[in-house]
This record gives structure tokens, sequence and C-alpha cells, in this order.
């Protein structure tokens, strides 16, 4: 029987209001049922932003060095239990256990990061334009914060938002993907061991209409922390603006990787693959374009058809597979019905192109990792996020006609150049609009204390990530202090010139 879990509101464990309840099962092998969850509503929020709420006066005043030492106590369980968590994960969401353990690493990192942060923090002190008066600039808690994440790192995104929200004094209310509920309940789970308090970190499980939507209409959720997809970000901050509400948005992309004919083609051949077909394309920073300069185009898709073609899939438990299951039926079917797209649009299908079937593959939603070739900048396949094992190939005739490929699409996250060229890897580093540009390296590998986050319709401005991350948890209070026992009027008594101005001894 699998095991029933709970929202977490104001420190108690409870059922969903309603009663209601949903499954959480495992796309290698849909008949294993992982666990079972509360169905929220509107009603199941209320009460979690309530208790958020009346959390938060004591939190926002504990000092930050010391929230920051119950987030590093986070860091330390997760360290003791990596390779349990890992293996969740992999059961939950399929991606291979290589990978979940670099999830739950990352989710780690941010703990330590975070909580070393806690110590920092800084303001500004600067000289005031008048005498006897002090001026500086502090970081404050936010208030009360609404996190919403996908599935695709059901580890690595929470802890990127909560732990450092924690240690900015915020308390939260948190609405993980429905499809991987069981990681983000352990890392609830991890956080009340680790000694946060009750009502500072509430969970509430659901679907997106019914518990993400009502986070964000919510009058007291103060700020929303949302990664997701274009369409779903832009609901939200069309709601969120009723209220002006702060929200940070990490949205889709339809990276690419570029290989000039100067590159060093064995490195860029182990790049595309991991980029293209690790995690089943399933990331935000997924390379999903192939940009190939025409002299070694040929040779070069040659190369990677026969290495994708050896790429084992299966159930990512077993240590010998390499690309995992899609995370359920309705994505494979997506990915699939833009594989028929590409085909009606007249790109080339050289790999692929069909759900993997056989022996175990059948008990999962598994897809072959698929290529096209002759693909437009105006096929759909070229500009939309698939969000699979799918990589669409152009073709370019120099650097400056790579670029202008890379940059042809609403999104910006991540986009990486192969080339040896010093000239040609500045170009790139000056004229990609991209939140995140590689040289010589994937589109996917972004590190903990690094600023994440992308351009266009990727994002709303924000990043996240290192202490880019405290800038949108934290509210800037200014704050002067004049000793001067008198009144000074800034801009009219600092300068002499003007005759209204009052001098006076100091
Ligand atoms: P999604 O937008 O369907 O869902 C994301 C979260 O929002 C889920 O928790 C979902 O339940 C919730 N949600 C759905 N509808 C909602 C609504 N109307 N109101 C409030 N919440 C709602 O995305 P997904 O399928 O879980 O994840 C894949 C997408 O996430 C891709 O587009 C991918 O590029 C993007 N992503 C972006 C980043 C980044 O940092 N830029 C990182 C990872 C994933």
């Amino acid at each position: 029987m699998p095991k029933a879990f709970k929202n977490l509101i104001g420190g108690k464990e409870r059922d969903s209001a309603s009663g209601r309840t949903f499954e959480n099962r495992n796309p290698a092998d849909w008949n294993e049922v992982v666990g079972i969850f509360p169905k929220s509503d509107r009603s199941d929020v209320k009460a979690a932003v309530d208790a958020a709420k009346q959390a938060y006066r004591e939190w926002s005043l504990y000092p930050a060095p010391k929230r920051g030492d119950i987030v590093k106590k986070a860091g330390d369980i997760m360290v003791a239990r990596k390779e349990e968590l890992a293996r969740e994960m992999t059961r939950e969401m399929g991606k291979v256990l290589v990978e979940a353990r670099g999830d739950v690493q990352e989710g780690i990192d941010t703990a330590y990061y975070s909580a070393s942060e806690g110590r920092r923090m800084f303001g500004v002190t600067a000289p005031s334009e008048l005498q006897n008066k002090f001026t500086m600039s502090m970081k404050v808690p936010a208030g009360v914060a609404g996190i919403i994440s996908p599935w695709n790192f059901p580890m690595a995104i929470p802890t990127w938002k909560i732990f450092p929200a924690l240690v900015s004094g915020d308390t939260i209310v948190f609405k993980p993907a429905s499809d991987t509920p069981k990681t983000a309940a352990t890392l609830v789970e991890i956080l009340v061991e680790a000694g946060v308090p009750a009502g500072v970190v509430n969970i509430v499980h659901g679907g997106g209409n019914e518990v993400g939507m009502a986070i964000v209409e919510n009058e007291d959720i103060d700020l929303i922390s949302f990664t997701g997809s274009t369409t779903v970000g832009k609901k939200i901050s069309e709601v969120a603006s009723k209220s002006l509400k702060r929200v940070s948005l990490e949205l889709g992309g339809k990276n690419a990787q570029v290989v000039m004919d100067d590159a060093n083609l064995e490195l860029a051949l182990d790049g595309i693959l991991w980029g293209a077909f690790g995690t089943t394309g399933q990331r935000c920073t997924a390379t999903s374009r192939l940009i190939l300069h025409e002299k070694i185009h040929d040779r070069f898709l040659d190369m990677l058809a026969e290495r994708a073609a050896a790429l084992k899939l299966g159930n990512g438990l077993d240590e010998s597979v390499e690309v995992g299951p899609c995370v359920n039926e309705a994505q494979r079917e997506k990915i699939h019905s833009y594989v028929e797209i590409g085909k009606k649009e007249g790109a080339r299908l050289v790999l692929g192109g069909e759900p993997a079937k056989g022996g175990a593959l059948d008990k999962g939603w598994f897809y072959k990792p698929t290529i096209f070739s002759s693909v437009r900048p105006d096929m759909t396949i070229a500009r939309e996020e698939i969000f699979g094992p799918v990589l669409s190939v152009l073709k370019a005739d120099s650097i400056e006609h790579a670029i202008d490929l890379l940059n042809g699409t609403i999104y910006g996250l991540s986009s990486s150049v192969y080339t040896r060229n010093i000239n040609s890897a500045f170009k790139a580093i000056r004229d990609i609009k991209a939140g995140i540009t590689y040289i010589n390296a994937p589109t996917i590998g972004a590190e903990t204390h690094m600023p994440f986050g992308g351009v266009k319709q990727t994002g709303n401005g924000h990043r996240e990530g290192g202490a880019s991350a405290f800038d949108f948890f934290t509210e800037i209070k200014t704050v002067y202090v004049d000793f001067s026992d008198k009144l000074q009027r800034a801009q009219i008594d600092t300068y002499s010139d003007n005759p209204g101005a009052r001098r006076g001894k100091n």
C-alpha cells in the first residue's frame, strides 16, 4: 500500500479540507504508485497563508546568521541522505541516477551558499550630502513568499527559492509540481528536522489552477517566485499585478548550441549529446537547436546521429541507463505532436521520431532521441519549446549568421558556442541575447553561486542563484540618521548658492 502524504500547515500535518487525493506514479513504470497526496484547494491555501503570516514576525526578527545556521543544518541532513533522495527522485520523475544525485547536490550547494549569505546580506553606507547626518541602506525581510515550482528539478529549484527566502527572513507557502510531490515533501521534512519553526514553511499539494492560482490571488502573499512554462508565467504575472505583488518568473527556453568549423568536434559532440538528451531534453536549459557551420555540417550530423542512436534508454535506477522516460503520458504526446508538425513542415527526420517501445520500455513513457535536419528558422520546431529529446539542426555560414539564428526566438535562457577562434567567442559573448552563454561547454551546467535566469520571454528580469536571489527575497530599506539637532533640508540646505539655504554651525 503506497504511503499517504499530507500537507504541512502551521507545523501540523493535514489532509486536504475536501479529503480528496491524487496519485504520484513512476514514469518509468506506470504501475508503480510512489505515494498518495492531498488534492488541495483554495481553503487549504488560505490556512497555509494564515499560518505563514502568523509565523512571520518572530521569524523575521530571528537573526539572519541564525536563520542561515538552520539552512546549513538542512544541507547537512541532505548530505547524509543524498543517495536516498536521489533514488526517490528517479522513481518519482524518471531522470537517471547520476543526474538525480546532481539535482540533490545542487540543493546542498544552495543550502551552504545561502547559509553563508546570512552573514553577508550587505547594505550600503554612504556619505550624506549634509553635515552630521548618516545614511545607509539595509536588506530587510520581504514578507510571505509563495513558491511555485516545476517537476524537472524537484530538489534543486525549490531549494533555489526556499533557502534564500528563509535566510532573508521570509515565511513560505510552497506548492510543488504535482508530478514531484514526494521530493518536495521530503525537503520540507528535512527543514523541520533542521529546526525551522512551525508555520515558517508550509506545503500545500495539488493542481496549478486550484492551489497555484489561489496562492497568486491571495492578498496576504507579498511575493511570488515561480518557475515553469511561459504560458502559466504570463497568467501569474497578469493576476499578481492586480495586487502589485513582486513576481519572479523563470520560464521556458529554446536554447541553441553553435558549432563553428574551427571547433574541437569531439568536444562539441559530447556537449550536444549531454545538452540535448540529458534529462530526456526536459531541462529549461536543454539544447533544442543545433546550429552547425556549413563546412562541418554533414560530417558532424553523421557523428551525432551515430552516437545518439546508441544512447541507452530505460529506468534511471539502472546505472547503465543514459536516457530516462518523459515525465508523463501527456508530455510524451506533446513531444510526439511536435515531431509530426516537424515532418509536415518539411524538416528531415534523421533519427527517432517515435515512442521507444519493447520489453521494460512498454511500462513507461519513453521517447526515442530524435534529430531533425534541414530545419528552417521559421519552422515550429525551430521556434517553440518542445521539452523533450528532440533536436532541430540548422545551418550557418558565419559566426554572425549563427548568432542571428540563435537569437531568432522569443526566448533567451541559455546558449553555447564551440569555437577555438577568440574573435568568434567574444562576438558571441557580446551579441547573443540570453541570460547565460557558455563557450566550449553545453547549454546546461549552471553553478549555484552564479546568477541564473533569462531575457526576453524567458523571464521578467530577476535572477536566481548567488547573491541575486537575495535581492528578490528582501526589501531594501534606506535609513537616514540626522544628529545635527536642527532641520536640514536635502538639496536645499546642501548648497550655499541657494539663497533660501540655511547655514549654521555644525
Ligand atoms: P508548468 O508551467 O506547467 O507548471 C509549473 C508549476 O506551476 C507547477 O507547480 C504547476 O502546478 C503550476 N501551475 C500550473 N498552472 C498554474 C496556474 N494557472 N497558476 C499557478 N500555478 C500554476 O511547467 P512544468 O511543466 O511543471 O515545467 C516545465 C516548464 O518549466 C518548461 O517550460 C521549462 O522551460 C520551465 N522551466 C524553467 C526554468 C527556468 O529557470 N527558466 C527551470 C525549469 C523549468
